[in-house]
């Protein structure tokens, strides 16, 4: 199939901004509340009201828009996009169409897709608009109920050029738009609930020839869907090409229980819309401070951090991918490395045992109390004191059975490494006099022992002379409570065989 054809997607991804009130009114923005109590005349839409915009939103947008590599136009406006459905009382909702916040951006995929293979793609932004969202339709039995605390909520959509080629490279664009929007911190990304929703439009023609006849996928509410809704797309039409029959231009509809698409409706044009400017907003013209507290929003982007975790932490790309995927582990992950490096560590060695230690240790305590990487800011086991423990290792004080253990009562009470040590008198015995002098003491007990090692040796059974040294490493070991390298031991006790 993808030899014989060429293939194009394009994603439209709605997310909602964290914002504490909607976007033209000042109810409440939040979910889960008792059914329309977060309503006034505005999100309602009385006759004669008038909307007010919400800075904070036009401020989330546009530094999503920014992220994303978009220009800000001098001047951005609102339309009336027109509908008769009642979970918009107004019969229009109020969004962006000719001048939207955002325009001709871009973002570079970079990994691997769930099948395994590298994605280096491009993807084109074509914009990002503000909107207002709808009210939600409760259908039951004969009646259907409307719960307008959702109408009036920040809605910002994303819109890609038709630049993906594969489901696997838009699973992987909403993957990574997913980490964007959480390391800005303007929405949850939450696609179960629906704060990311996205549509997916496909089409495949004859190589060669452009993009064909488009459709558009909905009710993709996870991203292994949108790949295998965009992937079993893609093979229906390619059959139908096969056969020599039209694709229809329409909206489908992602049927998740039979893996399939179905016709949902012929899609209408924006002529249908007939978008008009909005009279009652006044046209927004973003000036010098609001540009600069988009500016100061921006944050290092989690595919930049990927790159140069790779190249100057030495780490591998899946370690990299893993403690990227939340901004509260990237930046303790660098936290911990700095505080490292500032006791002596080497940079990548540090990196290295770092990585190891929050990706087996802390994910496995934090997935145990049902937290991840993105409640690391609380961790009692702040990156200073994973530092000095890993410190603790690479000095010799601890070994590294005894820092899982320290590092348990790090977070059981709350104090650091090199104090716990301390307490429980963990500290490794490295003196090599009082090592001498342990195994001096089990060489008088177990005399016979030292004899039969010496014979053994003398009749060239190896196997049985090592065994028997290890016995009185042991013993060597236990004197010292364990707390003893036993390489150490080991060459005492060798010392007293020759
Ligand atoms: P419409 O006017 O039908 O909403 P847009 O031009 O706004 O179409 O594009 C909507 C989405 O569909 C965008 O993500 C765009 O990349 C994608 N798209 C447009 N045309 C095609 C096509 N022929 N094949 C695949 N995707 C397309
Ligand atoms: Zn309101
Ligand atoms: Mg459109």
């Amino acid at each position: 199939m993808e030899q014989k054809y060429d293939s194009f997607i394009g994603l439209e991804v709605h997310i909602h901004l964290l914002t504490k009130t909607k976007v033209f009114c000042g109810c409440r923005s939040a979910f889960g509340d008792e059914p329309n109590t977060n309503v006034c005349p505005v999100c309602l839409g009385y006759p004669g009201v008038l909307p007010v915009l919400n800075l904070e939103a036009m401020r989330m947008g546009c530094t999503v828009a920014r992220s994303l590599e978009c220009t800000i136009p001098e001047r951005t406006w609102f339309e009336r996009k027109q509908y008769f459905y009642p979970d918009m009382t107004k019969n229009y909702q109020i969004s962006q169409f000719a001048s939207p916040l955002g325009q001709n951006g871009s973002m570079m995929l970079e990994g691997k897709g769930s099948d395994g293979k590298a994605i280096s793609r491009k993807v084109r932004i074509k914009e990002c608009h503000l909107e207002e969202d709808a009210g939600k339709m409760i259908h039951t039995g004969t009646v259907s109920l409307l719960d307008y605390n959702r109408a009036g909520v920040s809605l910002l959509e994303i819109v890609t050029e038709p630049d993906m080629k594969t489901g696997e490279e838009a699973e992987l664009f909403i993957r990574q738009l997913r980490r964007l929007v959480r390391y800005l911190g303007v929405c949850d990304g939450n696609m179960e609930e629906g704060s990311l929703k996205a549509d997916a439009n496909v089409s495949i023609n004859q190589k060669g020839k452009g993009l064909g006849s488009k459709v558009e996928i909905k009710n993709l509410n996870s991203s292994r869907f949108i790949r295998l809704g965009l992937n079993h797309e893609i093979g229906r039409q390619g059959i139908l090409l096969d056969e020599g029959k039209p694709v229809v231009q329409e909206t489908r509809l992602w049927n998740e229980n039979r893996d399939q698409t179905e016709t949902m409706r012929t899609k209408e044009d924006a002529a249908d819309y007939r978008y008009f400017p909005e009279p009652d907003l006044p046209v927004f013209c973003p000036d010098k401070i609001f540009r600069e507290s988009v500016e100061n929003a921006l944050v290092v982007l989690p595919q930049t951090r990927y790159g140069y975790f790779i190249s100057d932490y030495g780490l591998n790309g899946e370690q990299a991918e893993l403690i990227v995927d939340e901004k509260q582990g990237a930046d303790y992950f660098e936290n911990a490395v700095r505080e490292a490096e500032k006791r002596g560590l080497e940079k990548k060695e540090a990196a290295a045992r770092i990585a190891n230690w929050m990706l087996t240790d802390i994910k496995g305590i934090l997935n145990r109390g049902g937290r991840s990487f993105h409640d690391l800011d609380s961790f009692c086991l702040t990156p200073s004191r994973l530092a000095a423990l890993i410190d603790l290792i690479a000095k010799g004080v601890i070994s590294g059975k005894t820092a899982k253990k320290t590092a348990a009562l790090i977070l059981a009470e709350d104090k650091d490494p090199l104090t716990i040590v301390k307490e429980q008198d963990w500290e490794q015995v490295n003196d090599s006099a009082k090592i001498a002098a342990a195994a001096v003491d089990i060489a008088k007990a177990e005399e016979a022992v030292l004899n039969q090692i010496r014979e053994a040796r003398n009749a060239g059974n190896t196997k049985r002379a090592a065994s028997l040294a290890a016995f009185l490493t042991g013993k060597v070991l236990a004197a010292l409570g364990g707390r003893c390298d036993p390489k150490l031991a080991a060459a005492q006790v060798e010392a007293l065989v020759e």
